[in-house]
C-alpha cells in the first residue's frame, strides 16, 4: 500500500526523458547518466517524495546521497532561503554579514569540546580539502592515513584519501596511506575495532615517513557501502594518531546531522572527539554548502592571506543551513531518525533471514545498508543484481542508491521525516521484487 501524502504537483510542460535524451544527450557528461534501464526525469520534489515529469510519485529513500534531511523543498528552508535571496545573494570576504555568524554559532553549539571555528565551503569534497591542508599546516608534516573503502571526495587530494580502486586510479596519490578497512561482512577481523588500529600503528611505523599529518575517516563509510566502523577502532587509532602527532579528521559528511538518529554526529557514536570535523550535505538539504570545524589554536594555522573562498559562507547557504538546524529541532528528525531507522533495519534484517540473496543488513538510524551476497552464489553477478532490483524498485515506486566494493550493496539514507509506513513500502517492494 503506497503511504498517503497529500501533495499533487503543477502540472508539467516541460520535455520528457526521452526527449531530453534524443536532443542533448551529447551535451551532458557521461557521468550523469541515469542507473535506470528506463531514465527518469525528475521534476517536483516534496519531503520523501519525488515526482517525474508524468507526475507520478517516487519514494526517495536514497535523499539525494544523503543530502536531503529535511525533506525536499521543505517550506521552512523555502522560505528561508526565498527571505534570503531578496535581501542579499552574495558576500565577500570585504565585510560582515550576519547569516554567516548565525550559523556558524548555532554549529559550534552542535559540537563537543573546542571545536568552535567554522570555515565554510561549497561541498564536502572542498571541506575535505581544506582540512586535510590544516592538518599539514599545522603538524608540518605530509602524511595522511584514510581507510580501505573509505570516500572522501573528487578533487585530486581527496580522491587520493578516497581509498577505493576506481577512483584511484585517477591521481596520484602523494602521502596518503589506506589503512585497513573494517568490513564487518567479509572482514578477516570480524568486529574486532582494536586489532584493525593495530594496522594504522604498522602503517604510520613501517609504511609512513613517519611524518604524520592527519587521519580521515567516515563513522559510517556511505558509499563504501555502509560500513560502521568496528567497536572500539576509532579510540584506538585516534590515540595512535594524536601520540604519532597528527590530528584527527571526522568526515561527517553523510554520517552527520542527525542521521545515525541515536546521537547528531556519527563519530560521537565511538566515544571520540575529533580535532578537525567536517560536513556538507545534510548541512543544507540540498543547497550547496560545506563547512569544517575546528579548534581556535587548530584554526589559527589559515589566515586572510593564507586562505579565503569566493561563496564559502554564501548567506542563501548559510541561511539555508539555519533553517535546516531549526527543522531538525523543531520536528525531532533525530528522534525520528532513530525510532524509524531501528524499525527499518528490524524490518530488513527479517528480510534478510528470509532470503539467501541478502547476505547482511548494517547501518544506524537512516543510514542503512543491504548488501546482497557475493557473485558465486548468484545467477547474474551481484552488481547488476543489485541494479537490476533497483530497476524494479523504481517501477514499484521506490528509489535507493547503491554503494560498496563490489556495487552489491542497496544504500538507504531518505529525508529524516521519513515514516513508519514509508518504511513499510520500502520493505514490502523489496520483498515482493526478491520474491518473484
Ligand atoms: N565525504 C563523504 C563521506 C561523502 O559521502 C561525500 C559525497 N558522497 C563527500 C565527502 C564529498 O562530498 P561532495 O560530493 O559534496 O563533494
Amino acid at each position: 500500500k503506497i503511504p498517503s501524502f497529500d501533495y499533487s504537483p503543477p502540472p508539467y510542460t516541460g520535455p520528457s526523458a526521452d526527449e531530453i535524451l534524443s536532443k542533448r544527450k551529447e551535451y551532458l557528461s557521461p557521468a550523469m547518466f541515469t542507473l535506470y534501464s528506463k531514465p527518469l526525469n525528475i521534476v517536483d520534489g516534496r519531503m520523501q517524495y519525488l515526482f517525474d515529469d508524468k507526475g507520478r510519485r517516487y519514494l526517495d529513500a536514497f535523499g539525494g546521497i544523503a543530502t536531503v534531511c529535511c525533506g525536499h523543498c521543505h517550506p521552512d528552508v523555502v522560505e528561508a532561503i526565498v527571505n534570503q535571496t531578496k535581501r542579499l545573494q552574495h558576500s565577500t570576504i570585504l565585510y560582515l554579514n550576519h547569516a554567516i555568524a548565525d550559523f556558524a554559532e548555532a554549529l559550534a553549539n552542535k559540537l563537543p569540546g573546542n571545536l568552535k571555528v567554522v570555515f565554510f565551503t561549497n561541498s564536502g569534497t572542498e571541506a575535505n580539502e581544506l582540512a586535510m591542508m590544516i592538518a599539514r599546516l599545522y603538524t608540518g608534516c605530509h602524511d595522511i592515513i584514510s581507510v580501505r573503502n573509505a570516500y572522501h571526495g573528487n578533487a585530486s587530494g581527496t580522491m587520493g584519501a578516497t581509498a577505493q580502486s576506481i577512483w584511484k586510479f585517477n591521481v596520484i596519490q602523494s602521502g596518503v596511506h589506506h589503512a585497513v578497512n573494517p568490513d564487518p561482512y567479509r572482514g578477516v577481523f570480524g568486529s574486532d575495532g582494536e586489532k584493525y588500529a593495530r594496522d594504522v600503528e604498522d602503517l604510520i611505523q613501517f609504511g609512513t615517513s613517519g611524518n604524520i599529518a592527519g587521519f580521515i575517516s567516515e563513522a559510517i563509510q556511505g558509499v563504501g557501502g555502509i560500513i560502521e566502523l568496528a567497536p572500539g577502532y576509532l579510540p584506538a587509532v585516534y590515540s595512535t594518531i594524536k601520540k604519532a602527532g597528527g590530528l584527527c579528521i571526522a568526515d561527517e559528511v553523510q554520517a552527520g546531522f542527525a542521521r545515525t538518529g541515536s546521537l547528531f554526529w556519527g563519530f560521537e557514536n565511538h566515544g571520540v572527539v575529533p580535532d578537525i570535523v567536517t560536513m556538507a550535505k545534510g548541512i543544507g538539504n540540498g543547497i550547496p554548502l560545506g563547512a569544517v570545524v575546528t579548534t581556535p589554536e587548530i584554526a589559527a594555522v589559515l589566515t586572510r592571506r593564507s586562505y579565503f573562498n569566493t561563496f564559502g559562507g554564501n548567506p542563501v547557504c548559510t541561511t539555508a543551513g539555519l533553517a535546516v538546524l531549526k527543522v531538525i529541532e523543531k520536528e525531532k528528525l533525530q528522534e525520528n531518525a532513530f525510532v524509524v531507522g531501528t524499525y527499518l533495519k528490524e524490518r530488513l534484517t527479517a528480510l534478510k533471514d528470509k532470503y539467501e540473496l541478502i547476505g547482511d543488513v548494517r547501518g544506524r538510524g537512516l543510514m542503512l545498508g543491504v548488501e546482497l551476497v557475493s557473485d558465486e552464489k548468484l545467477k547474474t553477478p551481484a552488481k547488476l543484481e543489485t541494479l537490476h532490483i533497483m530497476d524494479q524498485m523504481k517501477e514499484m515506486g521506490v528509489l535507493v542508491g547503491k554503494g560498496g566494493f563490489y556495487g552489491n550493496v542497496f544504500r538507504i539514507t531518505p529525508p529524516l521525516c521519513f515514516t513508519k509506513e514509508d518504511a513499510d513500502f520500502l520493505v514490502d517492494a523489496m520483498d515482493h521484487i526478491i520474491a518473484r
